[in-house]
């Protein structure tokens, strides 16, 4: 006989909504975390995440994504908090940038709200930007940014008062399947439940190691600067932004909390071999990149850097996340493989996961991201 009916591995921005989740629906919920919820050596740190509707990566995220906006605002009626400030968002590029047509197309097979700017137009409403000509955006009104760790914080609180237990400083070092329970091992300790979701992030493979052919992680360096022009870079002057120039794409963030004005490259620093060896080792080779790229779009942003933090993507060959049920075990739910772009789904996706934990299905469409799609490339079904 099982003690919990779930225990949710990992509390990042995936676990610790889940754990929200299933203890709301009354389950009897154990939340193992490794470090000390809200560390910054996972994926879920650093102050701000971009959310947008207009879904260049496919399509199809469109609906998720919704649900992900109603969820993150149903987690501010239930604390009184802000987790989501609605800036607007630019996504601006060369007229061949994939990320620019990708949301176009998003924007009208889903009928969203969306003008296209060209770069005199870019320039007169935000002028913080210096934009070649030729260059052009879309203008999304209802993007904006999340607060990661308010956010983790939130989803944990509200588990802890639905009565949800928390386990941090504990590392599970294996799952075992019996056909009584799915077992748990830790330090010193064993725990049994009903069902488990592994939501481990960056550290997947330790525990589903059918993945490793198929994931890697990449270090992402995130900056922030003091703008030489701080006045362009506050909230109401600048939206959330993404720059695709055709070799990288790089994204910022108004300055909301008085850190400075933060930006950082999507395509990464390198690949590091497992999740422990990550560090808070950003040097000033990391911020090189970074401070070219402001020069050349928004110079005056490029004052004295105040800060650098590390942080990891966990990525799929194709980009896409995994959101499913073990192959080996349907009592196992594997949630962790976001590529870089999933604290904006975490509001959603800890739903999706206690519907799978609960029940092995959910009404959300979650066909893109199945575990067996990498069969046809020898992995794992
Ligand atoms: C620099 C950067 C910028 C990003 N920008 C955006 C953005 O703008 N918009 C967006 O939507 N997404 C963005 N992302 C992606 C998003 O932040 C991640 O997809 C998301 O935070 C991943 O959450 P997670 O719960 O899977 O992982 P994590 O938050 O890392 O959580 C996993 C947790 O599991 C714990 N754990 C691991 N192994 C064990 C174990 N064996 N036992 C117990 N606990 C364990 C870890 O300690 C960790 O706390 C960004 C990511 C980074 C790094």
């Amino acid at each position: 006989m099982s003690v919990y009916d779930v225990a949710v591995v990992g509390l990042g921005a995936m676990g610790s909504a889940a754990l929200f989740h299933l203890a709301r629906r009354g389950k009897r919920v154990i939340g193992i975390e490794q470090f000390t919820p809200g560390h910054d050596r996972g994926s879920s740190h650093g102050e701000s995440r971009a959310i947008r509707l207009g879904y260049s990566e496919h399509p199809s995220y469109v609906p998720l994504v919704r649900s992900a906006f109603e969820n993150w605002r149903e987690l501010e009626r239930l604390t009184g908090e802000t987790v989501l400030t609605t800036t607007g968002i630019l996504e601006a590029g060369a007229p061949e940038s994939r990320m620019l047509q990708g949301s176009l197309d998003a924007c009208i097979l889903h009928g969203l709200d969306y003008e296209l700017l060209d770069a005199a137009e870019i320039m007169r409403r935000f002028p913080a930007f210096r934009m070649p000509a030729g260059h052009s955006a879309i203008w999304q009104p209802e993007g904006g940014f999340l607060k990661p760790e308010l956010a983790n914080a939130l989803h944990l609180k509200l588990a802890r008062e639905a009565s949800a237990e928390i386990l941090a400083g504990s590392r599970v070092e294996a799952i075992e399947s019996s056909p009584d329970a799915v077992k748990l091992a830790l330090p010193g300790r064993a725990i049994e439940a009903a069902s488990v979701v592994v939501s481990v992030g960056a550290w997947i493979t330790d525990l589903v190691p059918e993945l490793k052919p198929q994931l890697f992680i990449k270090r992402q360096v995130l900056c922030w600067y003091e703008p030489k022009q701080p006045e362009l870079f506050g909230l109401g002057k600048l939206p959330v932004f993404a720059i695709d120039d055709g070799e990288d794409i790089v994204y910022g963030f108004p300055d909301f909390a008085g850190t400075g004005f933060k930006c950082a490259s999507h395509y990464g620093s390198g690949v590091i071999a497992h999740a422990d060896a990550a560090r808070q080792d950003a040097g000033p080779a990391d911020e090189a990149r970074t401070r070219a790229f402001l020069e050349r779009y928004l110079p005056q942003a490029a004052g004295p850097l105040k800060g650098m933090k590390t942080c990891m993507y966990t990525m799929t060959p194709d980009e896409d996340f995994v959101i499913d049920l073990a192959p080996s075990d349907p009592r196992i739910v594997v949630a962790s493989p976001c590529s870089g772009h999933g604290f904006k789904f975490a509001s959603v996706v800890g739903e999706v996961l206690a519907d799978l934990a609960t029940g092995g299905t959910t009404s959300h469409d979650i066909g893109r991201f199945r575990i067996g799609r990498f069969s046809d490339a020898g992995g794992i079904d």
